[in-house]
């Protein structure tokens, strides 16, 4: 196992900056997702810390040792891609053992390291089985096996989940989550699916453009995100951005269509030099409550669309001229065109400066 520090990573492909300016440290035996659309910079930075790409600048430590100038074989990484190749002609058994014979390690040890990997990814009965016997679930826990039985220092996967159908890719998505806190290895995992990195990652990095938005826990990046890129990439459905100003401690919506007034414990958050300000108001599809008339902190709605999905429903709902989607429990039905009152749940409001799109509580 090792830490991973990568200090100011930039890797430029002609005059195209992939990654930009990335500082990231992975803790030994932490579990990292970077996560962000395609073309965000995810896979090279990681290639980067293969050392499948040579930096255009900055450095590469694992724990003390600067790996920028050696070669992927010597840095003790396993790499798993989403496109996994086994080997044809060799059983299950013998695809993971692979590696290890490579390194001429003793025949002995090489069947006690294969077994309890057999057994780890609860593969044993199938272990004379030929690869092109194997269902694509199957297939992708021999290449985690082949990986993994080598004891890597850092373990480095690159959508490895997603040429599976959906059922598996959850069922692997568990099963990745217990092999790794029952091997400890380092992970630094890629992915563009919010809910995979939600469900598996310490810790995630959010990344746009090449560059990094947002480095924290789940709960960090979803609650707290730091900006409106964020806000809206991380929840499905994403939070509810609207454009507003502030006046006289209250959100007012574009020419006056909502004034939404802010709880105390925002209101000591809020800067002093609000007034005028162009920004976005940002609420959780389960932040809203409905509430009744004589509330003063409700405001007014239209039911707009209705989607009920068995175990919630997603309420779309008219505030002024926005469309705002709520979560709902499965028995709150409630008909197209028909006038509520929401409120945003004490401490959940989040607001956003719309030129620099930073959060700004
Ligand atoms: P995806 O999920 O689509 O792979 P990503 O976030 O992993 O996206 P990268 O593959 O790291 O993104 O690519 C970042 C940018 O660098 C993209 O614009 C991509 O087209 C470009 N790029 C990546 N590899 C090369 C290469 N070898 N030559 C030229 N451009 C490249």
């Amino acid at each position: 196992m090792a830490k991973v520090v990568v200090k100011n990573l930039t890797k430029k492909f002609g005059n195209l900056v992939a990654v930009k300016d990335l500082n990231l440290t992975v803790e030994e035996g932490e579990f990292v997702v970077l996560l962000g659309p395609s073309g965000c910079g995810k896979t090279t930075t990681l290639r980067c810390i293969a050392g499948l790409e040579h930096p255009d600048e900055g450095e590469i430590y694992f724990d003390d040792t600067l790996v920028n100038d050696l070669s992927p074989s010597t840095r003790n990484i396993a790499f798993v891609f989403q496109f996994y190749a086994l080997y044809p002609y060799l059983s299950v058994y013998d695809n993971i053992a692979f590696p290890l014979r490579a390194e001429r390690i003793p025949e002995k040890e090489v069947r006690e390291r294969v077994n309890s990997i057999l057994k780890l990814l609860k593969i044993e009965d199938i272990k004379d089985k030929s690869p092109k016997k194997l269902t694509s679930g199957q297939a992708q826990r021999v290449a985690l096996g082949r990986a993994i039985v080598r004891r890597p220092r850092v373990f480095l996967l690159d959508e490895p989940l997603s040429n599976l159908d959906a059922k598996f890719r959850e069922e692997m998505r568990l099963e990745l989550r217990r092999l790794q806190s029952h091997i400890g290895t380092t992970t630094i995992y890629v992915t563009h699916d919010q809910a995979e990195a939600v469900s598996l990652a310490d810790r995630i990095v959010v990344m746009n453009l090449g560059v990094v938005q947002q480095i924290g826990t789940p709960r960090e990046v979803y609650s707290y995100p730091r900006n409106l890129f964020v806000a809206n990439f991380i929840g499905s459905p994403g939070m509810n951005l609207i454009n507003c100003s502030y006046q006289s401690g209250k959100l007012v919506g574009e020419n006056g269509s909502f004034s939404f007034p802010i709880d105390d414990e925002t209101k000591t958050k809020i800067p002093s030099d609000l007034q005028g300000k162009r920004l976005v108001l940002g609420v959780r599809p389960e932040d809203f409550v409905f509430t009744s008339d004589k509330d003063p902190e409700g405001i007014g709605c239209e039911v707009y669309i209705v989607e009920p999905l068995g175990t919630e429903n997603i309420v779309s709902l008219k505030i002024g001229e926005s469309i705002v989607k709520v979560k709902t429990p499965p028995a709150f039905l409630p008909q197209v065109g028909e006038k509520l009152r929401v409120k945003i749940k004490k401490g959940k409001l989040r607001l956003f400066n719309r030129e620099t799109e930073e959060n700004i509580l």
